[in-house]
């Protein structure tokens, strides 16, 4: 990349949203759809580098080169399962790292994306949690690891590599308390000069931020995911502390709202969190169903993933099982995350604050790795 000829500092191009995109084209005097190419070749072809960009004149190459960079954070540690799970661990400055996973499937490729260092909702049982909050990320750390595993993938040619079909805000951080920048970034997901994933493949999971939920509809219509974790307004005070805030009967007519708002027949994704003798019996699933009796929604039941120094445990499979078929029975869809993604899950967002140099982050990976397969 040529060094900037003058003390400016280059602009990150990752960090400029559609529309910023399009104004940096504008005042360089070239046409608007100036602004779809340079996309299209950001995201679609990766590429980082301007005299690649073959349909700008040399000029306008010269110019971005001196003015603008694509720099996704620092790739400092990635680690592939033999089961094809990719995960890298991110540095953003010298103080914070974050995690990207993607997770392949029979059919598809799920990229499970950071968009907080830290989180300040403190659930009670997520180890991201735990360790506090440090910042938002900014939009060119959200595309980063977006465009940085989209690149690694395309580059990799084995036959159980494949590329990225869906995307989950469900790694470290709450998105809707970052939300100018995941809906910036909402745009380059589902927007067909970017990477064009439908709307039904891109999920941002919430655990119930009432107004931004009423705000999603100005903005997207990606699918929404609800943190659910319990059936009754005491119990999810516990485990989800901003229940107290946003209580369960609020969080489910915001997610109506936003239902009803969106051009098709969607439903929401819950996730329940399995916790040993906590909200695993028979009396919770009656009362989950009908808390959630008139909402279109199919529940995901995740086993919990165990981390140093929490109390709880996950729920015996056998009561996982019970679970679902009664959930099943009262006409719920109800899937039960498998233990490989489960495993994956422990480490995304989970392990990153813990560890500050590779030898100690590899062995603490395959640790819980360990742990997760217990
Ligand atoms: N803040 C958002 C997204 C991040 S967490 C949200 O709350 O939805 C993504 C999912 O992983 C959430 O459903 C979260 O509750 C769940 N999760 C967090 N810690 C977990 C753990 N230790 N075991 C299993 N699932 C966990």
């Amino acid at each position: 990349m040529p060094t900037s000829t003058s003390d400016t500092p280059k602009i990150n191009l990752l960090n400029l949203s559609w529309e910023e995109i399009h104004a940096l084209f504008v005042r360089l005097g070239e046409p608007a759809y100036r602004a779809k190419q340079l996309i299209k070749w950001i995201y679609q072809v990766g590429v980082d580098d301007f005299s690649l960009m073959t349909n700008f004149s040399k000029t306008l190459r010269n110019k971005l080169s001196e003015i603008a960079e694509i720099c996704p954070p620092e790739v400092v540690w990635e680690h592939a399962s033999p089961d094809g799970t990719q995960k890298w661990v991110l540095k953003l400055d010298s103080k914070n790292q974050i995690e990207t996973v993607f997770i392949p499937d029979k059919q598809r490729g799920t990229l499970c994306v950071s968009s907080q260092v830290g989180c300040t909702l403190d659930c009670s049982f997520c180890a991201t949690g735990k360790q506090g909050f440090q910042r938002n990320l900014s939009l060119a750390e959200v595309m980063g690891q977006v465009w940085l595993a989209a690149k690694q993938l395309q580059e990799d040619n084995t036959p159980q590599r494949r590329k990225i079909t869906n995307i989950v805000f469900m790694g470290m951080g709450e998105p809707l308390l970052n939300f100018n920048v995941v809906m910036h970034a909402l745009k380059f997901l589902t927007d067909d000069n970017a990477y064009g994933l439908s709307k039904r493949r891109v999920t941002v999971s919430t655990a119930g931020v009432v107004p931004m939920i009423d705000q999603l509809e100005k903005y997207t219509d990606v699918s929404l995911a609800l943190s659910l974790h319990a059936p009754n307004d005491m119990l999810r005070n516990e485990l989800v502390p901003l229940n107290k805030k946003y209580p369960i009967t609020e969080v489910i007519a915001a997610c109506k709202r936003y239902l009803a708002s969106l051009p098709d027949r969607r439903s929401i994704t819950i996730e329940y969190v399995m916790l040993d003798q906590i909200n695993d019996a028979d009396l919770h699933a009656k009362q989950l169903t009908k808390v959630l009796a008139k909402l279109p929604c199919k529940i995901n039941l995740i086993p919990f993933n165990p981390f140093p120094n929490t109390p709880y445990q996950r729920s015996k499979k056998e009561r996982i099982l019970a679970f679902q078929q009664q959930l099943a029975k009262a006409g719920f869809v109800t899937t039960v995350r498998s233990t490989r993604g489960d495993e994956i899950a422990a480490a995304c967002g989970q392990l990153v604050g813990q560890v500050n140099d590779r030898t100690n982050r590899q062995k603490r990976y395959q640790n819980a790795i360990a742990v997760a397969n217990v």
